[in-house]
């Protein structure tokens, strides 16, 4: 078969990028197997940025059946074409040259076309600089003859003049590729955000064309692209991206308020400034902390008065409680964010006693505890304070000091449970015996001294005393 090659190398690079040895053998057993096999995608991008590589998606002539049967134990995983083949301990997606048709919803192609080219295949694809394919014809007699034996670089959109420039620029008509799925426009502010790319002009003109699309996604598509924008070094590149163009706007519009809100804290910043940079301040690893940063201002716009925003906390919590529940996170990812938001507010003064640290420590709690002083901390900064003012790193030191001490916290760590009530006090069983023990945590968290057997027995049974 007669095709175009775009498999010209760069000047002066060998035509050849590292994949790994697993991905090598499954290219390899396509090609024996006479069927044309490429790697594409993000991993060709990263690989020839010098990034580390995600994942590797294979795509190929073979039809599915066709990868199944070359692959023994391999799944046929959906409609789509893609076939998981399980290789050491990584699974690799295969999929099958495809073309899209019939975008009705602004959001997925209702069919797929297989193909027996590359080319249409990359055609589909974002941006030019994940359309680049890396491999070559399979195994057939001519085929082979003419040269085509060796792998090389496919890249018909001139993705590497884009990658060389760290540019982000759709394949095709911009307009048209965010009418046939509204998602790309959230994609490029993701992939701008991770890489360090500039969104190129006709294309984040489109995206502020096209960005009232953007309310017909899914929550969960749009909370897995915000999850990886929050993961980025700098989320607020993108956010601000995401602000300018209008889909800030359509997708999370409570945010979008936050924008003109005046505020005392750095001079010129609005509120939504401070939110910016409250995000970036958190660590970019602390997924939930990034999530809280970025929400834990949002009640203020509805609470200003007077430059005020009385309980901004409490109705942020609610708001941010609504807004993750659109977006489809879990359950427990949610109640920590709105845990946070909810307690962001906390002021500390060195006049604590040692008693209010630990009460502290057993309100917010052990697990949520790091991350509600790293959200400090990172409002701090978004303050435009440094990240222990305020307190903040006495604070630490001596909720450190408390843990060290290993005091009680809450009544698992009483030296008496409901069942030491029940049988050395005589008592039956009901909500007094709640009642008792948390009369007694109390009196331990302001005396750790009191945690012991005799003395918190003898403590209860004053208790019941003074109730009759
Ligand atoms: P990452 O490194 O974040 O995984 P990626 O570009 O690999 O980035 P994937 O979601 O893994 O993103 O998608 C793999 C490839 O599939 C992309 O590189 C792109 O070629 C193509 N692709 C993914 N989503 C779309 C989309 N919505 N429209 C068109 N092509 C897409
Ligand atoms: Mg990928």
């Amino acid at each position: 078969m007669d095709r175009p090659s775009h498999a010209a190398p760069l000047p002066g690079e060998p035509d050849a990028i590292a994949v790994p040895p697993a991905v090598l053998d499954l290219l390899g057993t396509l090609w024996a197997a006479g069927h044309d096999a490429f790697v594409v995608g993000g991993s060709v991008r990263d690989a020839l940025l010098g990034r580390p590589a995600a994942d590797w998606d294979l795509a190929t002539s073979a039809r599915p059946e066709q990868i199944v049967e070359a692959f023994p134990g391999s799944v046929y995983e959906n409609r789509f074409g893609t076939v998981a083949v399980r290789r050491d301990d990584d699974v690799f997606e295969i999929t099958t040259f495809r073309s899209d048709h019939d975008y009705a919803d602004f959001r997925r192609p209702h069919r797929v076309e297989f193909g027996d080219d590359i080319e249409p295949d990359l055609a589909r694809r974002d941006f030019t600089v994940n359309a680049i394919a890396w491999g070559r014809t399979g195994d057939r007699g001519a085929a082979k003859a003419d040269g085509s034996g060796k792998p090389a670089i496919v890249d018909p959109f001139d993705g590497r003049a884009d990658l060389a420039t760290r540019t982000l620029r759709a394949v095709g008509d911009p307009i048209r590729r965010f009418d046939e799925d509204a998602l790309r426009m959230l994609r490029a502010v993701r992939l701008a955000t991770v890489l360090d790319f500039t969104i190129e002009p006709a294309t984040l003109e489109a995206i502020a064309a096209r960005a009232e699309l953007a309310r017909h996604l899914s929550g969960e598509r749009v909370a897995a692209e915000m999850a990886r924008l929050l993961a980025a070094p700098a989320p607020s590149t993108g956010l601000r991206l995401m602000e300018t163009s209008g889909l800030l706007r359509e997708l999370l519009p409570e945010l979008a308020a936050e924008r003109g809100v005046a505020q005392n804290k750095v001079p010129g910043d609005d509120l939504w400034d401070h939110t910016l940079r409250s995000v970036d301040a958190a660590a970019a690893d602390r997924p939930i902390v990034r999530w809280a940063a970025l929400l834990h201002d949002i009640g203020k716009p509805a609470t200003a008065a007077d430059g005020h925003f009385y309980g901004h906390d409490a109705v942020g919590a609610e708001m941010a409680e609504a807004i993750l529940g659109r977006l489809r996170l879990p359950r427990a990812v949610i109640d920590r964010v709105v845990q946070l938001i909810r307690q962001h507010m906390f002021m500390y003064d060195s006049g604590w006693s040692d008693a209010a640290v630990r009460r502290f420590i057993g309100k917010v709690g052990l697990p949520a505890l790091d991350e509600l002083l790293d959200l400090r901390a990172a409002d701090n900064v978004g303050s435009g304070r440094p990240a222990d003012a305020g307190g903040l790193g006495e604070l630490r030191r001596r909720i450190d000091e408390q843990l060290a001490a290993e005091v009680a916290l809450d009544r698992a760590d009483l030296q008496v449970d409901g069942g030491d009530l029940i049988t050395e006090l005589g008592l039956s069983p009901g909500p007094l015996i709640g009642r008792l023990l948390d009369d007694l945590l109390e009196r331990v968290i302001a005396d750790p001294a009191l945690n012991d057997r005799p003395t918190l027995l003898l403590l209860a049974q004053g208790a019941l005393e003074e109730d009759r």
